[in-house]
């Protein structure tokens, strides 16, 4: 059988992507390596802004199967101080990422596509018009191949297009589900300035579960493993109750890499779209996917994406590196008297999409405040030299 486009792996970048093409009456097929429903390491934490991006009738049925909790609340925390600020928006989604998977694959399928899981990508041949693609359940043809293999792509190596992230290009996380009911939760989207360099902890309150976690830069994988125990201990109701901890790379954004070529396009985490600052990925993940099949319906060229890509989402990416530096050691926000300033840009990282400038805003207030003498100003200043 030949496709028109042959999706590599079926989380939110690879199955939106197929629900978009497919819903434009290509032939799609989507496989994944995994038996589907599948776990994935994540926050769970679907932002306002990604929700807004894929909003449409399918996508609220979806929503009404798997229970999300719509969360209005956000919470900082830092050792004993605290500060919150309820809105009277929906500022985003804490959803189990099994659940939330799966029912973007059932868009995908009843919308059109074939979807073919426990079906591992290992390479392909350019027959020139069509790509010859070998996979654990034998041989497919397709006209276009998306790499949505996450942080790992076996796409991204095999059409040379990367071997490998550095690990210094690499965020790191580390999480656990909790049933609710076992831990002190403040019923919210919380955000705890743990000291973590570059990085920051979460609790993030689902339906019926709590996600906790601390990501932060790869290279403090030990570090972070140790804080998220210390959270998790601090949290738990009964001391002596048992979690596992699971730990995954996050591929940060910021640099100009090749996504594409030829027929060829890289999605979500195999083109290495992760907000460095925040570690949100699912926006970047449904993003990009749209761009990529945008490109394709349109019949333009794999250098279009990419230019698209980097249009929209490099400069935010770079603003939150930026901030990333700038509040390397976290803990020092609610320190320093800054914490309506810190709660707004909290806010905006999760309403406001790059091309918006949700970033370039942020920065350009720091910097705007920065030459008048007041709070802001006192905030850089005080991050700056201490
Ligand atoms: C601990 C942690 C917490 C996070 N929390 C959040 C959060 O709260 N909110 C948020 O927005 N982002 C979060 N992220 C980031 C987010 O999880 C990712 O950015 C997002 O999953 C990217 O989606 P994707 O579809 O590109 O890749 P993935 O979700 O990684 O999906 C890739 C798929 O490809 C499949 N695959 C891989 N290789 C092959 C192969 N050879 N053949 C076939 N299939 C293959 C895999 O099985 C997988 O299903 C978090 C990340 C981590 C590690």
């Amino acid at each position: 059988m030949k496709y028109d486009a042959a999706v590599i792996g079926a989380g939110p970048a690879g199955a939106y992507c197929a629900k978009i093409l497919a819903s434009r009456g290509l032939k799609v097929l989507l496989m994944d390596k995994e038996k589907f429903p599948r776990d994935k390491v994540c926050g769970g934490l679907i932002s306002a802004k990604a929700l807004e991006l894929i909003q449409d009738d399918q996508l609220n049925k979806l929503l009404s199967k798997i229970r999300p909790n719509p969360v209005q609340k956000i919470i900082l925390t830092c050792g004993q101080k605290e500060v919150t600020k309820k809105k009277d928006r929906v500022l985003g989604l804490v959803v189990k990422r099994k659940e939330f998977d799966e029912a973007l694959v059932n868009i995908a399928a009843d919308g059109g596509a074939d979807f073919v899981d426990h079906c591992e990508y290992i390479t392909h041949r350019d027959l020139k018009s069509v790509f010859e693609i070998y996979t654990t359940k034998g041989t497919f043809f397709s006209d276009y191949l998306i790499g949505a293999d996450g942080a790992f792509s076996k796409v991204a190596r095999e059409s040379k297009l990367r071997q490998r992230f550095l690990k210094w290009e690499m965020g790191f996380a580390v999480c656990s589900e909790i049933p609710r009911e076992m831990i002190i939760e403040k019923n919210g989207i919380e955000f705890v300035l743990a000291k973590v360099l570059g990085g920051m902890g979460w609790v993030f309150s689902g339906n019926d579960f709590v996600n906790l976690g601390v990501g932060g830069y790869a290279t403090e994988a030990n570090r972070i493993f140790q804080c998220t125990k210390r959270l998790l201990a601090e949290r738990l109701i009964d001391k002596n109750s048992h979690f596992d901890l699971k730990g995954y790379f996050l591929p940060a954004g910021g640099r100009k890499r090749p996504i594409a070529r030829d027929r060829i396009f890289l999605v979500g985490d195999a083109a290495g779209l992760v907000d460095p600052f925040s570690g949100e990925g699912v926006f970047y993940a449904l993003k990009s996917s749209q761009i990529a099949a945008d490109t394709i319906e349109n019949n333009k060229q794999s250098k279009d994406y990419e230019q698209t890509c980097y249009k929209t989402l490099l400069k935010e990416f770079r603003f939150s590196a930026l901030l990333s530096v700038f509040l390397g050691d976290r803990n020092q926000i609610l320190k320093k008297g800054i914490e309506m300033e810190s709660m707004e840009a909290f806010e905006k990282i999760l309403t406001v999409p790059p091309q918006k400038g949700c970033y370039k805003s942020i920065i350009s207030r720091i910097i705007k405040h920065g030459i008048s003498p007041v709070s802001p100003y006192l905030w850089l200043k005080s991050l700056l030299l201490t």
